[in-house]
């Protein structure tokens, strides 16, 4: 069986950012390296996110690889925040300026991982019918990369076109003249709507949880400013690795609490967040997400904004979320709430009548059919751990990595399991990841993943593997210091708490600086809590 297998030193499931930067760091290493990624091309979320509206909420200034100065120096962004196609054209710029794409197969997707105790040697199969055999297995799948498309009764019963948010078509949707209906109110729902509402007859939006969004405030990107974070590049990556989501150490922001401020200062601190736009307004003060009494005031102070700006009241307060904000990921967005003062757009609550089928000719809530000719599903995605779970991967004695996730993930420093010698993810459960800029993130584990090789071949080890004590407090530490925050108490997809019969357990590990310094301290010590062997 072992000849039917290619072989490889590095195999790497993904070419998003995280996919393109590791093959480069191996590439350089002088390791022979083989990439499958499912889509058609490079760039990952960015390939496949192709909806009305999509863009990054982190600035473009800071949402770009960092590992090479030329890079960083000749890249030009036109926004604010980039729009989708800017940062597609960025992933492939990276990607030909350093030759990636010749070590990916595209349109590929990876069925099955297993480790070959005997050999040493990860086997990867895909559904092309490739086999290969590789020292190191690289898991860079992205957290938001499998859609989560709920059971609605009679959905493919349909007679118009169905459209996820995350899996848009490459050659866009006219929505001219049609009567189209949207469920969900996420990211990017919030993004899609304002521009599919000024392009249809008429939108319905199904809403089961109203989100706080903040304005974005987005346009153009000033020559000026992008040439004052030029000049001091580094200085400016080195302050935002220093905030606990790595980024925004240039926002306002006010040393303590809240509620150390009177009301009228706070306010004001509010307002001068909300008219600068984007996360500044959540970070202003620094217990907005530990303080519930704190945080009242910012989600007080935004569902203040929704009561001006909608016109209709019963429409205002249907929109006003009532839970503790930045708890689900805040929302930035472009008109939103002023969309819902357009004539042609209909918001239905569906949490007090939930969507009961959807017939040929639309949705049913509330017992009322809701007539529409196409449907956009803004719901969200399988995230953290869908991706991997849908690969069959199987480590010592055949364990399966779905069986040992069944009561929720369980990683060392969202970077390995234990039971899967020499395999390693890339922004994995248990690992600051989507609270965070990912691009800093995703730069962060390739450079620890790249140097933990170089140390094993340096040494001639054939294997690091976590060990299951140093897992197990691991877990213990993610869990624990989010429960010292107010992220558990709601239903997000942090918890999994968006697709039925997922664990509910908090994914993300909460602190950016804190986990470099765990990663590096464990690293000096000789790779801590990992069982190293020749
Ligand atoms: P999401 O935040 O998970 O939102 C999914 C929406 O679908 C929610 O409103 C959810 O309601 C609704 N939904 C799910 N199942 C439903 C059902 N059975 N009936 C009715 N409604 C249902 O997904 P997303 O908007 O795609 O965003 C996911 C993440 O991607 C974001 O949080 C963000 O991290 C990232 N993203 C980022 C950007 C950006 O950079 N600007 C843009 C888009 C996405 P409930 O809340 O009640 O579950």
């Amino acid at each position: 069986m072992a000849e039917r297998f290619e072989r490889a030193e590095a195999v790497i499931v993904g070419a998003g950012f995280a996919g393109l930067y590791m093959a480069h760091r191996l590439h350089q290493a002088g390791l022979t390296v083989r990439g499958f990624e499912a889509g058609g091309d490079v760039g990952g979320t960015w390939y496949w996110n192709r909806y009305p509206g999509a863009r990054c909420d982190v600035e473009s200034m800071e949402y770009s690889y960092q590992f090479d100065d030329a890079l960083q120096q000749e890249w030009e962004w036109s926004e604010r925040y980039a729009g989708q196609p800017e940062i597609l054209r960025y992933a492939n710029h990276v990607a030909d300026r350093f030759d990636l794409k010749r070590h990916f197969a595209f349109n590929t997707r990876v069925t099955a991982a297993t480790f070959d105790e005997d050999a040493n040697l990860w086997r990867i199969e895909t559904d092309a019918g490739t086999r290969v055999a590789a020292h190191f297995c690289i898991m860079a799948t992205g957290c938001l990369s499998s859609t989560n498309t709920p059971h609605f009764k009679g959905l493919e019963s349909f007679r118009g076109d169905v459209h996820h948010t995350g899996k848009w078509p490459h050659e866009g949707v006219d929505f001219s003249d049609q009567r189209v209906g949207i469920i969900g109110t996420g990211s990017s729902a919030i993004q899609a709507i304002p521009i599919i509402a000024a392009q249809a007859r008429h939108l319905t939006v199904f809403q089961r949880t109203p989100n706080y969004s903040i304005p974005a405030r987005n346009g153009p990107l000033s020559p000026a400013v992008q040439s004052s974070v030029k000049a001091e590049y580094d200085a400016f990556r080195a302050r935002n690795s220093k905030m606990p989501g790595a980024l925004g150490a240039d926002m306002p922001m006010r040393p303590g609490g809240a509620l150390e401020d009177d009301a009228e200062a706070r306010q004001r601190q509010y307002e001068s967040g909300w008219q600068r736009g984007g996360f500044s307004f959540l970070i202003g003060y620094n217990d907005l997400l530990v303080s519930r009494e704190s945080n009242e005031t910012a989600a007080q102070f935004v569902r203040e904004r929704i009561a001006e700006v909608v016109e209709n009241p019963h429409t205002a307060a249907l929109l006003s979320p009532s839970n503790v904000i930045g708890c689900k990921r805040p929302c930035l967005d472009t008109g939103y709430y002023e969309t819902f003062n357009r004539p042609n757009v209909t918001l239905v609550d569906v949490r007090e009548a939930p969507i009961e089928e959807i017939t040929p000719e639309g949705v049913v809530a509330g017992g009322e059919t809701h007539a529409v000719d196409c449907l956009v599903l803004a719901t969200g995605f399988d995230a953290m751990t869908g991706t991997l779970n849908r690969i069959d991967i199987r480590g010592r004695g055949g364990e399966a990595l779905k069986d040992k996730w069944s009561a929720g993930p369980v990683t060392y420093l969202g970077l390995a399991v234990a039971g899967f010698p020499n395999l390693f993810m890339i922004s994995g459960p248990g690992s600051p990841s989507v609270l965070t800029n990912m691009l800093v993130s995703i730069q962060q584990h390739v450079d620890w993943i790249a140097a933990c090789i170089a140390h094993l071949r340096g040494h001639g080890l054939a294997a690091i593997e976590a060990t299951e004590q140093a897992q197990e407090e691991w877990v213990a530490h993610v869990n624990a210091i989010a429960g010292e925050t107010l992220y558990p108490t709601c239903n997000s997809w942090y918890l999994g708490a968006n697709v039925p019969g997922k664990p509910r357990v908090f994914m993300p590990y909460v602190g950016y600086p804190l986990y470099v310094e765990r990663c590096d301290a464990v690293a000096a010590q000789g790779y801590e809590g990992f069982a190293l062997s020749n």
